[in-house]
């Protein structure tokens, strides 16, 4: 999902495939990445060019004052109707174009913001809509909204002021009708009464709100690695590349890292189309880039836009800004191309940005200097294979005396900088030529758009000047010997995101329907590098949690590590999700090596069965007993004679998943009766041919106890979600956070149903498992203390009431 789109890479191709068969096979050979950057530069040729720039078309990342009329109209429809969330993106949507009308977006950006309870956006928007020159005739109306948010946040004398100001521009207002002018001063009356309320109500804030949550979290910095913590240190062998090792008992839950990203981009991912949003001219889907701020991927509000394109928008001017200098002034040229090209390419060319010209060429004409050294000792004698393999995971650094780990710097300190993300390995000879050939492309597209840019960014952090840099690039059609440099740094970095790249995820609470209960699913935010936590080794079974914040991750110990025990992460393929062959096939073929760790060989060399594939089975239909075999399943029970195809099994399933898929439609669709409906059908239809622990009884479950939570018929939602967290518990293990995030559901359901005890217990299990895996300051775990607070501080009389 990372990769250029298809069209490009069925481009890429087709012209590898026309290739001379001279230079393909120079191509597939392991150069030095420098090599094989300089071998396809003259190969992109103005056709290819031409290609790319038709793809880029579609992405409409320029400012179009139209379109902003657009999205206004759109937002004002949705406004209208109520629905204040979309009416938001939406006109986030029209203040990223340039318009005349700019000002009413904002003021009506505030109006939805308002609507939503989040005061203090609104007052921005207030204060953006006035800058952009608010229509005088329209003031009173802003000001009225101005003043009832400031009442509403405490903020008495400003309100005062305001409710002056708008006085006199009332009764100075010659042109307003006697009844506007009636309507206008009785509701600066209203909030004059409110106001004095709220001055005689704030004086008992009580004590108890303010209460500051303490860390609990214990952090002691790792005195050699930064973003470590001081139980594990950095271990180098030639079997196990770089790796993490305790370095004392650990306890679950203890921070072991906490870093921030050297580089996030913001992966645009699936669009979440508005509900019944017509096909337009202009794109009304929503994705990731209308909901988080490009630079720290905070939730946006009233987001503020790029000033060169409509694509990137941030949380806040500081953000905005920050960005533009560390790398958008020169990426916001590039926005269409950029998103042809794919997130790995637009990795690439901000970590570039991000480290700086003088830091990366630096790096880049050290690595060539040791390749010379690399190929002299070759020549002295020593194979290549055995300088290779003595350096495995060492590229770009010199053999010295007294062995440096690898992207550890001459002070052998490790540090999360760009000379650890430079040393990230690029398995250059494991990828396809293929690939390859995709990436340099790319590569070599970014560098010839580059030098028509401006370069101002690049000269950042050097005493070069800039002037220099900018004649370098103009007077030649040439790259510059800057260019090539950035092009070969930004090959490598483009290899390295295969096995490297760490997704940032979060939590997304749907607001679907009317449900107290929220439902969440993981989304995918951004890609990002983090070069510490890339030095965790996998393992089918990993010992720790990770879990982000913004742009920052922190990995936590998941179960007790003892001392001298290695730390290790999943990089995706789990236990619990699949097989063995089928997590061997997939590290393999991503990350180029063959899966040893204790799961894996446990489920390989023996006739033990992985939890996924003991848990998601067929059933005989008459007598529930499991059924097995390859193309035609037997029942196992001695007395059952039942066949059937594998084929058919599968049809049914898919059936079933389809049903399950429009049951949820219904309940986001605020139909929760027909949902149930539908998910008791489908419950019988499951209990005729699965398991009654497979995973998709587990989710029809789990809907049907949203779809009771959402009806206010509590008990019966929480049997639903008892029956969905044993499942849960079966495949992931009762202290996984799998099992944590259903325990919080299960917690809220029996607190709205009143089931005093039974929520306390339920709490305390949730909070037990979801801390050790996101840690106590996490959103979950505070809701869930919330919640508990609140049931302690209920009448004894209710604590023993009897459903
Ligand atoms: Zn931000
Ligand atoms: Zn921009
Ligand atoms: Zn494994
Ligand atoms: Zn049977």
């Amino acid at each position: 999902m990372d990769l250029p789109v298809e069209q490009w890479k069925a481009y890429a191709r087709r012209k590898w495939a026309s290739l001379d068969p001279g230079l393909q096979e120079r191509l597939s050979l392991a150069l030095p990445l420098g090599d094989t950057f300089l071998l396809c530069l003259p190969l992109f040729q103005p056709a290819d060019e031409e290609c790319l720039h038709s793809l880029a078309a579609s992405n409409c990342v320029g400012k179009d004052p139209r379109a902003a009329l657009f999205y206004k109209e759109e937002g004002n429809k949705r406004f209208q109707k109520k629905e204040y969330t979309a009416a938001l993106i939406l006109y986030s949507k029209a203040v990223s174009h340039n318009s005349p009308e700019m000002s009413l977006c904002y003021a009506n950006r505030s109006a939805a913001l308002f609507h939503l309870g989040q005061f203090e956006d609104c007052l921005e928007d207030i204060d953006r809509a006035q800058a952009q020159g608010y229509p005088d005739r329209l003031q009173p109306k802003i000001l009225l909204r101005k003043i009832e948010c400031l009442l509403l946040l405490g903020r008495l004398q400003e309100a005062a002021g305001v409710i002056s100001k708008v006085e006199s521009k009332i009764t100075m207002d010659q042109s307003l009708t006697s009844t506007t002018h009636q309507i206008l001063l009785r509701k600066i009356s209203q909030l004059k009464v409110k106001a004095h309320e709220k001055e005689n109500s704030l004086v008992s804030v009580p004590e108890a709100l303010t209460k500051t949550q303490k860390d609990l979290e214990f952090w002691e910095e790792n005195g050699k690695m930064s973003s470590a913590s001081s139980s594990v240190s950095l271990n180098f062998n030639s079997c196990r590349g770089r790796h993490l090792v305790a370095t004392k008992d650990i306890l679950p839950g203890e921070n072991l890292v906490k870093e921030e990203a050297f580089v996030s981009v913001l992966s645009p991912g699936k669009s979440l189309l508005l509900q019944d949003s017509a096909e337009t001219t202009w794109d009304t889907r929503v994705t990731n880039g209308d909901l988080h701020c490009h630079r720290c991927l905070k939730q946006l509000l009233a987001s503020v836009p790029c000033g060169g394109c409509s694509y990137a928008k941030y949380c806040s001017k500081k953000c905005a800004q920050l960005a533009w200098e560390h790398y958008h002034s020169t990426e916001c040229p590039l926005g269409a191309l950029l998103l042809t090209l794919g997130v790995f390419s637009h990795v690439a060319l901000r970590t570039v940005l991000v480290a700086g010209f003088a830091e990366v060429s630096s790096l880049v004409k050290q690595f060539h200097g040791d390749d010379k050294e690399l190929h002299k000792t070759e020549a002295r004698g020593k194979s290549l294979d055995e300088t290779r393999d003595s350096t495995a995971g060492m590229e770009g650094l010199s053999e010295k005396a007294e062995p440096l780990i690898p992207g550890c710097e001459d002070d052998g300190q490790y540090r999360s900088s760009y000379q650890a993300v430079f040393n990230l390995l690029t398995h250059a000879e494991k990828h396809s030529p293929e690939h390859k050939f995709l990436c340099s492309l790319s590569v070599v597209a970014i560098c010839k758009k580059l030098r028509e840019a401006d370069l101002t960014i690049l000269s950042q952090g050097s005493c070069e000047s800039q002037s220099k840099l900018k004649a370098h690039v103009k007077m030649s059609a040439e790259l510059s010997p800057e260019l090539k440099i950035l092009g070969e740094a930004m090959l490598r970095h483009m290899l390295q995101l295969q096995c490297n790249a760490q997704a940032v995820t979060a939590i997304r609470e749907s607001e679907s329907g009317d449900s107290i209960v929220a439902d969440s699913e993981q989304v995918r935010l951004s890609t990002a590098l983090f070069p510490v936590t890339s030095l965790l080794n996998h393992s089918c079974d990993p010992n720790t949690s990770v879990t982000f914040s913004g742009t920052a991750v922190t990995v936590r110990a998941s179960q007790p590590i003892p001392r001298g025990q290695e730390i290790f992460h999943c990089y995706g393929p789990h236990r619990c999700r699949m097989g063995a062959a089928e997590r061997q096939q997939r590290l393999l073929c991503q990350y180029f090596f063959e899966c040893r760790c204790q799961v894996c060989l446990d489920e390989l060399g023996s006739d033990v069965t992985g939890i996924a594939a003991t848990r998601d089975i067929f059933c005989c239909s008459s007598c529930h007993a499991s059924m097995q075999g390859e193309d035609v399943l037997r029942c196992s029970s001695g007395a059952c004679t039942l066949l059937v195809g594998r084929d058919y099994l599968l049809r049914q399933l898919w059936n079933l998943q389809l049903q399950v898929k429009t049951a949820l439609e219904l309940l986001k669709d605020n139909q929760p009766n027909q949902a149930v409906e539908l998910l008791m059908r489908c419950r019988m239809d499951a209990e005729n041919f699965l398991s009654a622990e497979h995973m998709l009884v587990g989710e029809i479950e789990d809907h049907l106890a949203q779809g009771y939570a959402t009806l206010g018929k509590w008990q019966e939602a929480a049997r639903h979600l008892q029956c969905s967290i044993q499942i849960v518990e079966a495949h992931h293990g009762p202290s996984s956070v799998e099992t944590g995030h259903e325990l919080f559901k299960l917690a809220q359901i029996l607190f709205n149903g009143f089931a005093v005890s039974e929520a306390l217990c339920t709490i305390q299990r949730a909070e037990t498992v979801l801390s050790v895996h996101c840690g106590p300051q996490n959103a979950q775990v505070q809701e869930l203390q919330e919640m508990r607070a609140c049931l302690l501080e209920l009448p004894r009389s209710l604590l023993h009431r009897v459903e």
